[in-house]
């Protein structure tokens, strides 16, 4: 379950969070995909209902969850999941276009986004909310594993141990189709979050582009910034919201594919990508893959990242991509700390 503040948030003027953006035509708030869906409709074209607008994109993101949720016995994923290492199993065509993107992902990462890791997440408790460290946990199977029909609508597994998880790809699936959605019913101006993952429709209400802070990993009342960025899809991911913290240290449910254990590459990833499906796996591929592999990667999928870490004494440093919007907020007032480098 998402807890605390969201990870990225709108922001109006020069300010920090909560300073609000103009009131919308119409705002929905519900708990869907085990996050906080908001959808708020700014400007529609002359005769459009705004609320069936926004009806119509939350119906996308609740027919996206009762499909890939693992959660939910009934899913097409946990159909998948119960069925496909000894049959092909028939399922909707929305999961065979996350799956194929997943695939994609995994390529385009050196298997650092790995659908496969549903075994690891399980083992951790990151599924259950009772997050632990457990004494041994299974290694994700591989994605090579997964094979798509996309012409059947089929999905079969090669070996008994896999299981998929599509937590790191569906939301900003979703997500996409819930613009779309609005986009089709003639809105002109729109902002969506979905748990870490934000899409924008035209806008914003005062004209300009859309300015979203993001959150600092470990201070949940701060933002390390504010993005500047027009129709856009924005995703974050991190150790911030699930984890396990014991004397180890802190774990975050993104698992490095390669180790069956919690990524810890990064403390915070945002990425801003051509769609919100895309910026969702490449953040969470960003903190398996760390700084450097990440940042080669970028120019190649057409993205951009903020990219935080932590340094062995604790202290953050941010990496921000050329080219991006990104003003770092003054932490001064509160920062008993060193605010970021740059
Ligand atoms: P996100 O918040 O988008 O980074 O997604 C995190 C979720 O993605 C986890 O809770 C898991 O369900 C799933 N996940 C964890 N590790 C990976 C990985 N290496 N590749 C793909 N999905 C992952
Ligand atoms: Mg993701």
């Amino acid at each position: 379950m998402s807890r605390g503040r969201p990870l990225l948030v709108a922001v109006a003027g020069l300010g920090f969070a909560g300073v609000c953006l103009a009131d919308p035509l119409a705002a929905r708030r519900e708990y869907v995909m085990g996050t906080i869906a908001e959808v708020r409709v700014h400007a529609v074209d002359p005769g459009v209902d705004p609320e069936q607008a926004t009806e119509a994109a939350m119906a996308e993101i609740h027919a996206v969850d009762r499909l890939m949720a693992v959660q939910r016995p009934d899913s097409d994923v946990s159909r998948v999941n119960r069925g496909a290492a000894t049959r092909a199993v028939s399922v909707d065509h929305r999961v065979v276009e996350v799956l194929r993107a997943s695939r994609h992902l995994s390529a385009l990462t050196d298997g650092a986004f790995d659908v496969t890791v549903l075994p690891t997440v399980r083992a951790w408790g990151f599924l259950d909310g009772h997050p632990r460290r457990p004494a041994d946990a299974p290694r994700p199977a591989g994605y090579r594993h997964v094979r798509v029909d996309a012409v059947r609508d089929e999905v079969a597994f090669d070996r008994a141990d896999v299981g998929v998880d599509l937590g790191g790809i569906a939301k900003g699936y979703a997500l996409d189709r819930a613009r779309t959605a609005m986009l089709e019913r003639g809105v002109r101006s729109a902002y969506l979050d979905l748990g870490g993952n934000v899409a924008t429709l035209g806008l914003a209400p005062d004209g300009r582009p859309w300015r979203l802070g993001v959150r600092h990993p470990r201070r949940p009342d701060m933002l390390i910034g504010v993005l500047e960025v027009g129709e856009a899809s924005v995703s974050t991911s991190g150790d911030a919201e699930r984890f396990v913290e014991d004397e180890y240290g802190r774990a975050g449910h993104v698992i490095d594919p390669r180790t069956g254990r919690p990524a810890d590459a990064l403390v915070s990833a945002t990425v801003v990508a051509a769609s919100a499906m895309l910026a969702d796996g490449l953040s969470t591929a960003a903190v398996v893959m760390g700084r450097d592999a990440f940042a080669d990667l970028l120019p190649r999928v057409g993205g951009r990242a903020v990219l935080v870490a932590l340094e062995p004494g604790g202290r953050a440093v941010s990496w921000v991509s050329p080219g991006l919007r990104f003003d770092v907020t003054d932490l001064a007032p509160a920062a008993a700390e060193p605010p970021f480098n740059h």
